[in-house]
């Protein structure tokens, strides 16, 4: 069998913002063989690798000067309170499965775009749900040597929207995930919106599950029809001094305490700062969500970064807080 990219491989059906770009070379990754061929490829020809699934929290610069590797690896093993899934199985579908399957843990993760392989890398999250905390192991290729290695979940560094994968990015190519599935769902209280949704203490998983999906659709844009990659910025961590501070001048301040320190809403900071529904040209942070950031029509990789700095400076500005981009950028 001959292994052959496809070359100056158009990238915008392949990331949810939109961003025109191109790869050098794009390979569908639907089986280990062709895995390990990618890899020697690369390695023969010196070329960096992107690993995208769907390409919904990436934001791409028109070129890509390597081998991406299009991740469609494929396969359910369901189990007795376990799923071992191939990295290019739709996440929300393996949600909706478990749920049917009378499993409670992964319901509030709900339609959240992407594939089973891209969940661990920013530890995906939800309603103060986390993917981390249910991930038994995890199974990827070391780029560098071209080994398997089993990652127990204590060994991925999960953090808030954080991991390993995230702190090393192309270092290990994930290829296989496997969740721990329960009846009961954690403990954790349900956020104010859900809850005042569910109108009930003990909701059941398939009410959570039905809940979280009717809120997200009335609420964040659809990337097939209005090209986003989710939150923009991720919630900023301050010190209690900090927030003492900040609502001496901002009394009505959303923040939430997280153990010593203060996760503050990102989506409030930037209302405040008055760019909730506000559009600069082709791009915009969303009417409805204010950490969205939308492609209006055909907004470049540019327009989108230029924009976010706006947001940024006056933040920061304002409230002497510094945003971080959610997305990664290649
Ligand atoms: P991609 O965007 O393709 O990749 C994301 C990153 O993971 C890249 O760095 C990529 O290199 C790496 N990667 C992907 N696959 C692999 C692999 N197999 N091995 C190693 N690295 C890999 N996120 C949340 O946490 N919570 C939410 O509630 C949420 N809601 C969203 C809502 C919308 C409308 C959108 C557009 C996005 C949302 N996101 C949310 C962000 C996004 O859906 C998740 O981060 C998702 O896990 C990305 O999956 P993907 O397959 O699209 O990954
Ligand atoms: P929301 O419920 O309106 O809440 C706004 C913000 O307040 C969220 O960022 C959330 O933090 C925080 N929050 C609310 N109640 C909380 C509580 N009881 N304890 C701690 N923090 C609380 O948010 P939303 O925009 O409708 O989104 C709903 C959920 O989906 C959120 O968890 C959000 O993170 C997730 N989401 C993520 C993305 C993404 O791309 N990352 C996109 C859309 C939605 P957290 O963000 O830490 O949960």
């Amino acid at each position: 069998m001959t292994f052959t990219p496809i070359k100056n491989h158009d990238l915008r059906p392949h990331n949810s913002l939109a961003l025109p770009a191109r790869a050098r070379f794009f390979v569908k990754i639907d089986s280990l063989a062709v895995l390990q061929q990618a890899r020697l490829f690369a390695l023969e020809h010196r070329l960096p690798i992107l690993i995208l699934g769907a390409g919904s929290n990436v934001i791409l610069r028109p070129y890509f000067d390597g081998l991406v590797l299009w991740m469609a690896l494929g396969g359910q093993d369901w189990q007795p309170n376990r799923l071992h899934g191939g990295a290019g199985e739709n996440w929300h579908d393996l949600v909706q499965k478990s749920v049917q399957k009378g499993y409670a843990n992964l319901a509030r993760l709900a339609l959240i775009p992407g594939t089973l392989g891209a969940a661990p890398v920013q530890n995906i999250g939800a309603y103060g749900a986390q993917v981390g905390d249910f991930i038994e192991e995890i199974k990827v290729m070391d780029w560098a040597s071209g080994q398997y290695q089993t990652l127990k979940g204590k060994d991925c560094a999960f953090g808030y929207r954080d991991s390993i994968f995230k702190q090393t990015p192309q270092r290990f190519v994930i290829v296989g995930v496997t969740l721990a599935l329960y009846p009961s769902a954690p403990s954790a209280p349900l956020y104010p919106q859900l809850a005042a949704y569910l109108k009930q203490p003990n909701p059941t998983a398939q009410a959570v599950f039905d809940g979280v999906c009717a809120l997200r659709r009335a609420k964040l844009p659809d990337p097939k029809t209005l090209a986003n990659a989710g939150s923009f910025f991720t919630n900023p961590v301050v010190s209690r001094a900090h927030l003492a501070r900040l609502q001496a001048k901002f009394p009505n301040l959303v923040f939430f305490a997280e153990g010593e320190n203060i996760k503050l809403a990102a989506a409030w900071l930037i209302e405040n700062a008055g760019f909730k529904g506000k559009r600069c040209a082709a791009v915009g942070m969303h009417a409805q969500q204010a950490l969205v950031l939308v492609n209006y029509a055909n907004a470049s990789c540019e327009e989108v970064l230029a924009f976010a700095a706006q947001v940024q400076a006056r933040v920061l500005a304002l409230y002497q807080v510094q945003l971080k981009i959610e997305p990664q950028i290649y």
